[in-house]
């Protein structure tokens, strides 16, 4: 299928599908797709009749501008991934059809967005609500399906649904991991192999975080975990933090009610990741 590059082909072909009957679900996706996104877009074609997919490094969300640059970009091979699925509209813009004029919305997400990402990446998040809240007045979904994997953005865009009170429901989906633990993520890519086996150890210990959970108290544990991956030479932690699933506050007792869900970031030498457990599950 051919990608849809600008808004106004976008719409049309949404008119055209929106005179049958049937949701139309939404997975928005930055590209360099791999198994994590196409369990969201399996998903959306198993829950609705229609299902749109954007691909788009959005600029805004950027705080380093050599991360935007350096970040894998390869459409051919993204509509090639793509091809055995049912989608109905692959919109894949350039940055000035989503931005013809600079984007000066600001967004406030209370505490939700002062916190680990929020708090390491200057301004991430109010990027990441600019495009989410561009794309959904775009292509309207019904639904709209993203990764735990990026359980801090799952968070935000909620609220801001809540916040603009739009007509979408977002349903959050589990991490796809590799055999060894390792959460897929596009900046994978970037590892070579030495450091791609050092990464290996994030997911581990984030694993032994879960077994742990409850038996060491809560400064403990973070110290464990964050010492643990520390260790190994080509791997420094930039934040591990346990924090509320609903707020994303920091638990400071594990006898504190509602699920709790650890987030870590890791900088592998030039690469930075990020990964998550939730320990009630
Ligand atoms: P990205 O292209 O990194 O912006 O990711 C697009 C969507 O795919 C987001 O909702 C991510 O949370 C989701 N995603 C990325 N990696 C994974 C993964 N390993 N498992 C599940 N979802 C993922």
């Amino acid at each position: 299928m051919l990608p849809v590059k600008t808004i106004l082909d976008a719409r049309n072909l949404l008119k055209h599908l929106q005179q049958e009957e049937g949701s139309l679900g939404f997975v928005a996706t930055m590209g360099a797709l791999h198994e994590g996104h196409l369990s969201l877009v399996n998903r959306s074609v198993n829950d609705n009749k229609f299902t749109a997919v954007s691909i788009f490094v959005n600029p805004t969300q950027f705080n380093e501008k050599h991360d935007f640059i350096q970040y894998p970009r390869n459409l051919e091979d993204d509509l090639e991934i793509l091809s055995p699925y049912p989608i109905d509209l692959i919109f894949a813009p350039e940055a000035l059809e989503m931005y013809p004029e600079p984007d000066t919305r600001t967004f406030d997400f209370g505490g939700l967005d002062k916190t680990m990402e929020g708090k390491q990446r200057p301004g991430h998040f109010n990027g990441v609500a600019q495009v989410i809240s561009r794309l959904f007045d775009i292509i309207r979904p019904d639904r709209a399906y993203f990764g735990e994997k990026d359980f801090q953005q799952l968070t935000i865009i909620r609220e801001l649904v809540r916040q603009l009170d739009l007509p979408v429901e977002i349903t959050g989906c589990p991490i796809i991991r590799e055999a060894d633990g390792m959460a897929l993520s596009s900046r994978n890519k970037h590892l070579t192999p030495e450091q791609r086996t050092a990464a290996a150890g994030i997911s581990k210990a984030l694993f032994l975080a879960r077994d742990l959970a409850g038996k060491l108290p809560i400064d403990k544990l973070q110290e464990q975990i964050i010492s643990l991956v520390n260790d190994h030479p080509l791997m420094q932690v930039e934040y591990f933090e346990i924090v509320h699933e609903e707020n994303l506050q920091g638990v400071r007792n594990w006898s504190e009610a509602g699920g709790k869900i650890g987030c870590i970031a890791v900088q592998v030498d030039k690469v930075r990741l990020i990964d998550n457990i939730n320990f009630s599950s």
